[in-house]
């Protein structure tokens, strides 16, 4: 910070003597536009992007992305939008052929467009199609992070040095985090690694930490769980004496709490391990409103919660008290 005043100084004659000298893409009020779906690729680009970016995010903390609509002013937004990142892989389904018409305009990228294909998880829901909550998955998550600064570099080359070493130094953050996964749900007793949510967005997580993963919903939160389904699923809790399940933040909790009720009633009893964030982030502002707050949370709540032993705060001791 030592040479931030002469800087400042240099940059303000610079700017006062001759305006014109100033390639436009260095002023400050010449940042890239940019729209991005989901929390997740919104803080990656913002992370990758820094200074040279104005993101908007369109789905804030809560909010389902499978059911999601875009709205008159995001239509506004991604039509003026620089570049517009959306997730693909069927996420947003409401809006797959908004975005198929919307590319034909200019820059508009899905974030995993370009990951390998054997490295996607297929499903049952579709024949065709993959699962998309591959953000489960931090070490999947670089693979993002690298066409997010590629995207960028190729939309604005000027600042190629700078997107490299923020992508640098993000991926270095989530290399750490998926060390800390790793470490962390390594303490769960293998009988106890059972992870029953609301919708079946872990399918990427139990794969990368050796977790069997249920979901009351399918990959889709668009069709609600039977009552067959239900039933199952309160029978294969009492069996295998489950002690927790999990709801989600983006998910309503009714049919989880359906489960619990149906357990309780054979005698069993389960208790709510936490609530995950699933497919939105936690609060604006906070640690768990940005993606590696949010995967931290989730590790540490599963954890906890399944016998194992995590950190009350978490990998960099920020997750909010009782989080
Ligand atoms: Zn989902």
């Amino acid at each position: 910070m030592r040479f931030s005043r002469r800087q400042f100084v240099l940059g303000t004659l610079a700017g006062l003597a001759a305006p014109a000298l100033v390639p436009q893409s260095a002023l400050a009020a010449d940042k890239l536009s940019v729209v991005a779906t989901t929390g997740m690729i919104a803080d990656a680009v913002r992370r990758i992007g820094g200074a040279a970016v104005e993101v908007r995010g369109l789905m804030g903390p809560g909010v389902d992305p499978h059911g999601y609509r875009q709205t008159r002013t995001d239509i506004v937004a991604m039509t003026r939008a620089d570049i517009v990142f959306w997730h693909g892989l069927y996420l947003e389904a409401q809006m797959e052929g908004f975005f198929h018409k919307l590319e034909k305009r200019g820059s508009v990228i899905a974030v995993t467009d370009q990951l390998p294909r054997d490295l996607l998880r297929g499903h049952d829901d579709y024949d065709d199609k993959f699962d998309p909550h591959v953000w489960m998955d931090p070490n999947l998550w670089v693979l993002v992070a690298d066409r997010v600064r590629d995207a960028l570099i190729e939309k604005r080359p000027e600042n190629r040095e700078m997107f490299e070493a923020n992508a640098a130094a993000f991926t270095e953050e989530l290399r750490v985090l998926a060390g800390y996964a790793d470490r962390t749900l390594a303490t769960v007793n293998p009988e106890s690694r059972v992870l029953l949510t609301a919708h079946d967005a872990f399918g990427y997580f139990g794969e990368a930490y050796d977790f069997e993963v249920l979901g009351i919903q399918g990959i889709s939160t668009e069709s609600e769980a039977g009552l067959n389904r239900i039933s199952m699923l309160v029978d294969m809790l009492v069996t295998r004496k489950i002690s927790a399940v999990f709801v989600e933040s983006s998910v309503s909790d009714r049919s989880m709490r359906a489960v619990i009720e149906g357990a309780a009633a054979k005698g069993h009893d389960v208790k709510i391990g936490g609530e995950l964030f699933s497919d939105a982030m936690g609060a604006e502002g906070t640690y768990e409103g940005t993606y590696v707050g949010m995967i931290d949370h989730n590790v540490t709540v599963i954890a906890s919660a399944l016998g194992g032993e995590a950190p009350a705060r978490g990998l960099n001791g920020r997750l909010s008290a009782g989080s």
